[in-house]
């Protein structure tokens, strides 16, 4: 028998969850849940992340994860537990299916559905940050070659199970050359290999906008974990309402499925929240260990239940629904119609296994890297930036010259504009004489010198050619 972990989670976590095993345990399908505690109590126990180290022993055990919502407290050092299991359990694919349940669902876009597949473990969502000055702090944005190529062959993989047709990545790779740069150029290597699968790269925001317009010209979306996380909640909200989309996050050897949505602590205690999104979740579980047919019985009652309009309070509408129903009535609708099909919409059929061999990732051979400068970073609370390039100018060395100062990425010195503001953050530029690489050596003097000019260095970034090629970005500007 399949062992399962669940969570209940927070706020409506608990009220959906019930539901949700309701259902399945109509199904009579054979399955034995674990329950864990994870969210506000684990958080209020002393557990950072929101989960104890005897919850993270099941979850490893049983290796599929039923997660309802949890809150993150705001602030005071919490870490997300959402983004720390994707992370840590390596769940590096977040698939989220949306798709308009016209004419019993009011939606602007009755043609809408849409996969997206957003990157789980990378980007901004590192959580690494830092304060660097009293005006100033970071959030560093990595991106990693085996990173990119995971995801975008896994989407290019689940366009060819799930038969869709085209595959659309969304980048600011225009702004970011070097992070979204590199994701733009894995999926244009990799749809290379795809070519019975359409594809097309756009720029994000203009991307976004097409998306909320004229969803009915996307199928399957790829994208950064960021961008991921805010189109997956417009696609689900225009589809209806945010309480419908399901959500699985797949690793190699784990996998966890949740609702998109969050725990909704407006409407908690109510018991009238919509299960339906942590209901889809589960449809996503249930495929995925091959439990198809258990998936396709609930999928079917629950499509029923919404033509039947026993609608929550979210999707309810004087017009189209039948009855405005709790979270109890809803589950209880969803059960007296397993063995039921829908009239209109279209049936769900049983899936084959829903899984697929990702190839392991091969290392490149190593380029050439060589260290053709540094910018560091530093901490000057004075206004004028030709000041500042005199004190920098004295640390220089042999072998390296002061090129640049930007502010916020803005090149102010040499020939910078007065409208320029300038924060009390600096970024300064000494790259090598006619270009020549240079040893770490020419670094450690440089810092040395800024010492004894009591210069305050608050980071430094090496500045690299690999196979020489420069690979970093020019001062705004510049
Ligand atoms: P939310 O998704 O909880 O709620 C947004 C809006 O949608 C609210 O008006 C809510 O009432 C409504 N809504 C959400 N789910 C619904 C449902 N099933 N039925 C009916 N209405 C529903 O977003 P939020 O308010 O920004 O976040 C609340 C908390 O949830 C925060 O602590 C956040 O960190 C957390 N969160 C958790 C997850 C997760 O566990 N995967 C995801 C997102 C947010």
């Amino acid at each position: 028998m399949k062992r399962i972990t669940i969570a209940r989670g927070d706020g409506i976590g608990p009220e959906i969850m019930d539901a949700v095993l309701d259902i399945i345990k109509s199904t009579g399908v054979n399955l034995q849940f674990d329950e864990i505690e994870i969210g506000e109590k684990a958080y209020l126990a002393g557990h950072s992340s929101g989960i104890s180290p005897e919850a993270w022993s099941t979850i490893r055990k049983n290796k599929v994860f039923l997660k309802a919502p949890i809150t993150t407290p705001q602030g005071g050092g919490y870490k997300s537990l959402n983004v720390t299991a994707r992370k840590a359990l390596n769940l590096f694919a977040n698939v989220r299916p949306c798709r308009s349940y016209h004419p019993y669902i009011s939606t602007k876009h009755p043609k809408l559905d849409i996969v997206v597949i957003r990157e789980n473990e990378e980007d901004l969502y590192a959580g690494i940050e830092h304060q660097q000055t009293p005006e100033v702090v970071q959030c560093l944005k990595l991106i990693s070659r085996p990173g990119c190529e995971k995801i975008i062959r896994y989407a290019f993989e689940y366009a060819k199970l799930h038969n869709r047709r085209k595959v659309s990545c969304f980048t600011k790779d225009n702004i970011m050359k070097q992070t979204d740069g590199l994701f733009h150029r894995v999926f244009d290597e990799i749809a290379q290999e795809y070519p019975e699968i359409d594809h097309e790269h756009m720029i994000i925001d203009i991307a976004t906008a097409k998306l909320a317009d004229t969803p009915e010209n996307f199928d399957l979306i790829v994208v950064p974990n960021l961008y991921g996380d805010i189109i997956s909640d417009v696609v689900a909200q225009i589809t209806g309402s945010v309480g419908l989309a399901g959500s699985a996050n797949i690793g190699t050897e784990c996998a966890m499925f949740e609702a998109i949505h969050g725990s909704a602590p407006d409407i908690s205690g109510k018991g009238i929240a919509n299960p339906s999104g942590l209901l889809n979740g589960t449809v996503m579980m249930l495929n995925h260990i091959g439990e198809t047919q258990a998936a396709t019985l609930i999928q079917n009652a629950w499509l029923k239940t919404l033509e039947d309009g026993f609608h929550t309070a979210d999707i309810f509408n004087q017009d189209k629904s039948a009855v405005k129903v709790n979270t109890k009535e809803f589950a209880n609708a969803v059960k007296a119609n397993l063995g039921h099909k829908p009239k209109t919409l279209q049936i769900a059929e049983s899936l084959q296994s829903g899984s697929f061999k990702m190839p392991k990732y091969q290392r490149r051979s190593q380029p050439q890297k060589d260290l053709m400068g540094i910018d560091i970073f530093v901490d000057w609370a004075g206004l004028n930036p030709n000041e500042l390039a005199e004190r920098l100018q004295t640390m220089e060395t042999k072998e390296t010259r002061l090129s640049m100062i930007t502010n916020r990425g803005i090149k102010v010195w040499p020939n910078g504009f007065e409208e320029t503001f300038c924060t009390d953050h600096w970024r300064c530029r000494f790259e090598s004489v006619e270009e020549r690489p240079i040893s770490k050596q020419e670094i450690i003097t440089l810092l040395q010198n800024a010492e004894s000019q009591n210069i305050d260095t608050i980071k430094t970034e090496n500045l690299y050619a690999f196979d020489g090629k420069k690979a970093f970005s020019l001062g705004q500007g510049q």
